[in-house]
């Protein structure tokens, strides 16, 4: 199907793109395209204006420093997945874009579009939240930063207000020491996870300090508290494992659809847990 009509513009300007957006309400920021465009063409959605910010001053590029990965609103995922700097800092990151689509996807896709679509199985939206990272927003009112916590507030909804921009995406490097890994099942490479778990392992002497968040069960990506409580402090024996497991299937709420009952995601999120503390643990130095 061909999208309905639609105005295009194309600022240079940052207040450009803000102002063209605030003035109407209908109007979309377009990014990389690789999932507004398909939503229009299905007419799953219908802007008025399309505000095109691959030419806007200063949304390009990767900062690594002081702790941190800023990742600017035009940064495509492949461009991300193959800095050596984000690498370095957080490898996770990495491992965790491996799995978003395909390679020419990624080459078009921005990780900050990824982040404002927040479709609750995507990849990205879990590893922010996982790290405890946060977006930059700019509007109108001026420039604000939104935790992943409270930017994700449902399937393809975010605490953005109308007029805002997405400039930035901060995560957080891995501290010294933590082992990680990300794992989703999907039925086919490149899919959207029928379910996905990313875990951050820390050991204290005989101890661990686990930090776990999942995708595709519940409305948007959330921080698996039970499974983390159950394996904080413990020696992350198999039992152990098996229990947070069964923690982290009790906050499966996701209902039956075409890809999974809810019975199956509760039974691959609990094995997923376990695969994923096991490979993190393994990567702990
Ligand atoms: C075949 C296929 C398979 C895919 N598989 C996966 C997958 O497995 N996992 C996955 O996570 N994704 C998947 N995707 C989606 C892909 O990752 C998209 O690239 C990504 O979701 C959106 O990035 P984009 O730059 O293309 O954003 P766009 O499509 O341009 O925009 C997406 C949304 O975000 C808004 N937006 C974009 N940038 C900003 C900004 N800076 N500020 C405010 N709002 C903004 C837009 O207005 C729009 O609502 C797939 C896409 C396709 C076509």
């Amino acid at each position: 199907m061909k999208p309905p009509l639609f105005e295009y513009s194309a600022p240079r300007t940052l207040p450009e793109a803000i102002s063209l957006l605030a003035n109407d309400p209908g109007a979309m920021v377009l990014a990389g395209g690789q999932s507004l465009i398909p939503a229009m063409n299905f007419r799953l959605s219908s802007p008025s204006r399309l505000v095109d910010i691959q030419h806007v001053d200063g949304l390009r590029g990767i900062d690594v420093s002081n702790g941190r990965i800023v990742v600017k609103a035009m940064t495509r995922h492949r461009e991300l997945e193959l800095s050596d700097a984000a690498f370095q800092a957080n490898p996770l990151i990495r491992e965790t874009i491996a799995n978003v689509a395909h390679v020419p996807i990624r080459n078009r896709g921005t990780v900050v579009g990824s982040l404002c679509h927040a479709d609750a199985a995507a990849e990205l939206p879990l590893l922010l939240l996982l790290t405890g990272g946060a977006v930059v927003a700019e509007g109108p009112q001026g420039r604000r930063e939104i935790a992943a916590r409270d930017f994700f507030t449902f399937h393809m909804t975010t605490s953005r207000l109308p007029g805002e921009i997405i400039v930035e995406a901060r995560f957080p490097a891995l501290p010294p020491g933590a082992g990680w890994a990300f794992l989703e099942f999907t039925r086919r490479h490149g899919d959207y996870a029928i379910a996905s778990v990313g875990a951050i392992v820390r050991r204290f002497g005989g101890r661990a300090e686990v930090s776990l968040a999942a995708g595709g069960i519940s409305s948007r990506p959330i921080i698996l508290t039970a499974a983390q409580d159950v394996l904080n402090g413990s020696d992350l024996s198999a039992g152990k494992l098996a229990e947070a497991g069964k923690a982290a299937a009790q906050a499966v709420t996701a209902a039956d659809d075409i890809h999974a009952t809810a019975d199956y995601r509760r039974r691959l999120v609990a094995a997923l847990v376990g695969r994923t503390v096991s490979k993190a643990l393994s990567r702990v130095s």
